[in-house]
Order: C-alpha cells, then sequence, then structure tokens
C-alpha cells in the first residue's frame, strides 16, 4: 500500500527538491497546500532543529499524517553565521530574495573570497501522526561570489559558489544541485529514517 508522506513547505523548489530525491521509494509526496487550507507555523524557534520540529509536528497532529519538514539557511562565517534561521527575511520580512543578496553582498563588502566561507544547513524533521519526532541534518560548504550568477534554484543560490565546481548552486541543474546540497545530504540521513518507518509501518498500514 502507498504511503502518504506531507512535506510542510509551500516552497515549490523544496518540494520538487524533495520529490526528485524520493522518487525511488513507495511514497506518495504531496505538498501540504495540496491537501488544503493549514494555519500557517509560525517560524520563531532559536535554532534550525527547532523551526523544523515545529513545522512537522504541529502540521502532523493537525493532518494526522506522516509528515516531513524542513528548515534551512545560510551560514556564513564572517558574519558569525548569520543570516542563519533569518535567512528567508535577512533584510526585512517579504523583502525577497534579491533583497537578501544585495544585502549579503553590501555586508561582505570587499572582503577576500577566502574570507567569504559559508555554509548551507538543512535540518530535516519527520513526524509521525502522533507528534514523534525524528531528525536528519546536512551541510554543504562554499564561498559568497562577489555578483549573483545563474538562473537556476532560488534564495541565495546565485551568490553561493561551490568551490570544486567553480560555478554558483544557481548554475547548476536540479540534478547536479541535489548530488551536494545539504537538502540532499539531510535527505539521505532522513532516507535511512523513512525506509526503517516503511518497513514497520507495512505490517501496519
Ligand atoms: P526555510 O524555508 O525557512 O527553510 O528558509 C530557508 C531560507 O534559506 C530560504 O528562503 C533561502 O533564503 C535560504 N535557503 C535555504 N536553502 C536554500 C538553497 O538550497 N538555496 C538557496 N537558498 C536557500
Amino acid at each position: 500500500m502507498g504511503f502518504r508522506l506531507v512535506v510542510a513547505s509551500r516552497n515549490a523548489h523544496k518540494i520538487r527538491e524533495i520529490k526528485e530525491l524520493t522518487a525511488h521509494l513507495d511514497l506518495e509526496v504531496v505538498g501540504v497546500e495540496e491537501v488544503g487550507d493549514l494555519p500557517p507555523v509560525e517560524e520563531d524557534g532559536e535554532t534550525f532543529q527547532d523551526n523544523a520540529r515545529k513545522k512537522a509536528v504541529e502540521t502532523a497532529l493537525f493532518l494526522g499524517t506522516w509528515v516531513l519538514a524542513d528548515d534551512s539557511g545560510l551560514e556564513v562565517d564572517a558574519l558569525g553565521g548569520a543570516p542563519g534561521v533569518h535567512s528567508a527575511r535577512f533584510a526585512g520580512e517579504g523583502r525577497g530574495d534579491r533583497a537578501n543578496n544585495q544585502l549579503l553582498l553590501a555586508k561582505l563588502g570587499a572582503l577576500p573570497l577566502e574570507q567569504r566561507g559559508a555554509q548551507f544547513r538543512c535540518v530535516m524533521a519527520l513526524a509521525s501522526p502522533h507528534g514523534e519526532v525524528e531528525f536528519a541534518e546536512g551541510v554543504c560548504r562554499g564561498v559568497i561570489g562577489f555578483e549573483p550568477k545563474g538562473s537556476n534554484g532560488f534564495g541565495y543560490d546565485p551568490l553561493f559558489i561551490v568551490p570544486e565546481l567553480g560555478r554558483t548552486f544557481a548554475e547548476l541543474s536540479l540534478e547536479e544541485k541535489n548530488r551536494i546540497s545539504h537538502r540532499s545530504r539531510a535527505m539521505a540521513g532522513m532516507l535511512e529514517i523513512l525506509e526503517r518507518r516503511l518497513t514497520e509501518a507495512r505490517g501496519i498500514w
């Protein structure tokens, strides 16, 4: 029997990435907006883990289904780990990706490449219909460029250079990004959890 997993995100890019990463599993992956009208979950935690837990558990208890939530963001070394959990609203609530990228460039100014190290971090939380939760985490290191490059992806992708490839995330195809991204690394850990849960659940469902 198919197993339904609701992804507690309204970000179409993230849902697409997660669908792609779970395509080999016997899972029906649906975004939260396909399920109906849900009250929004406030992301006011101090860590990615707090926010991922909150999104997964509140949505799972509301829907009575298995829910996967991720919380992610960019941590820039020279900014002491900022914007971190504030990545989506770095330049202010609702200002969007372009403003966030411009602010990041302004804050780093003319710092040389060797001082522009950064990482994307992703924490995934899987909540059972009863609100029990398990986590997986992934990190991807890179360098913040001097200008946006590329048009794929979202968020800070046009500024995030992968040193081994010499290209930004926004210059990679989704497949290339998925091979190395923080989300795919967190997903690798989450796949082990999902596979175990699927095996356990098969006897019950
Ligand atoms: P979340 O939806 O609360 O996890 O917010 C994550 C924010 O971090 C996004 O709005 C982006 O600004 C940034 N972010 C997270 N993952 C990525 C990524 O893969 N590429 C670019 N930006 C990302």
